[in-house]
């Protein structure tokens, strides 16, 4: 990944970053929605924050480690991943960019018209794997093993939870962000790896039409207790004996992670994610 062109995508005024990429597409714009129409089968869904007027941008990297700091990053990633990385290796999905709106869910009359998507998906996790919140399907868990991705049953929000009325699978892959809001960071060896796993997955996945039984409507309460208290990712939960995998969320016992001291202030680690992101060579 180019750190140039990922430090112009989180520094740059909101307005103009609307711009990017979009010569020659037909654009829509009413100031919550940003649509534009590829003519693809897959539509990327990407969240941008407004900017905090008091909080300018900044960004900073350490090239060795491949890591970048940026207040803007975790509203960034997403968005520059789908307009700036994938087009470099052919993907060109059309886009969906859901911007602050007043709550609620966000209202895509008459942004579609007739068009139907196989699937939707959007790099809106942090750190690495993959989740399909209320779009759980095993079949197609199976599918993201294939490709490498640890899946995830995260908890927290992504704009494609409030997408379920369209129904369109959909799945949120890990951007490599570690931390949050103005202090996160991004881990630039897991966004790229994720990257080529998603590059596997797209193209085996992009003409298949996946089905999401949307007449069920939403239910949250299922959607709750699929996310229940045993669920090993939630933290207030987990035994003193032990931790979890800061990229693949894995609970270990306490002396089998490994801490990373050059990475931000240390992460932790399993084996598996120490070998399959090339940690190695930072212990
Ligand atoms: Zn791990």
């Amino acid at each position: 990944m180019d750190i140039d062109s990922l430090e112009e995508t989180c520094t740059m005024p909101v307005e103009e970053l609307y711009n990017l990429g979009l010569d020659g597409v037909p654009f829509t714009n009413d100031g919550v929605l940003y649509y534009i129409d590829n003519d693809s089968p897959v539509l990327g869904v990407a969240y941008i924050g407004a900017d905090d007027p008091d909080d300018a941008p900044f960004f900073s990297r350490n090239k060795k480690t491949r890591q970048v700091w940026s207040n803007r990053m975790a509203k960034r990633i997403g968005l520059h991943i789908l307009l700036k990385e994938l087009p470099l290796v052919g993907i060109t999905p059309d886009l969906l960019i859901v911007g602050d709106s007043s709550g609620g869910v966000p209202n895509t009359d008459g942004y579609f018209g007739a068009k139907e998507y196989k699937w939707m998906f959007s790099f809106d996790l942090p750190r690495s794997g993959a989740s399909m919140y209320q779009y759980h399907d095993d079949a197609l868990v199976t599918e993201l093993l294939r490709y490498g991705f640890v899946y995830r049953k995260d908890e927290g929000y992504a704009a494609i939870d409030d997408l379920w009325f369209l129904g369109f699978v959909g799945f949120n892959f890990g951007n490599g962000i570690l931390g949050e809001g103005k202090f996160a960071q991004a881990l630039l060896r897991i966004t790229e790896r994720q990257i080529k796993r998603f590059i596997g997955f797209y193209n085996a996945m992009k003409d298949n039409e996946l089905e999401f039984d949307v007449s069920a409507g939403f239910d949250e309460q299922a959607w709750r207790d699929y996310y229940g208290p045993s669920d090993p990712y939630d933290f207030a939960n987990i035994s003193d004996d032990l931790d979890s995998c800061d990229l693949c969320a894995g609970l270990f016992p306490v002396g089998e992670l490994t801490q990373i001291r050059s990475i931000g202030d240390g992460i932790w680690l399993c084996e598996t994610c120490i070998k399959t992101n090339m940690f190695d060579e930072l212990l």
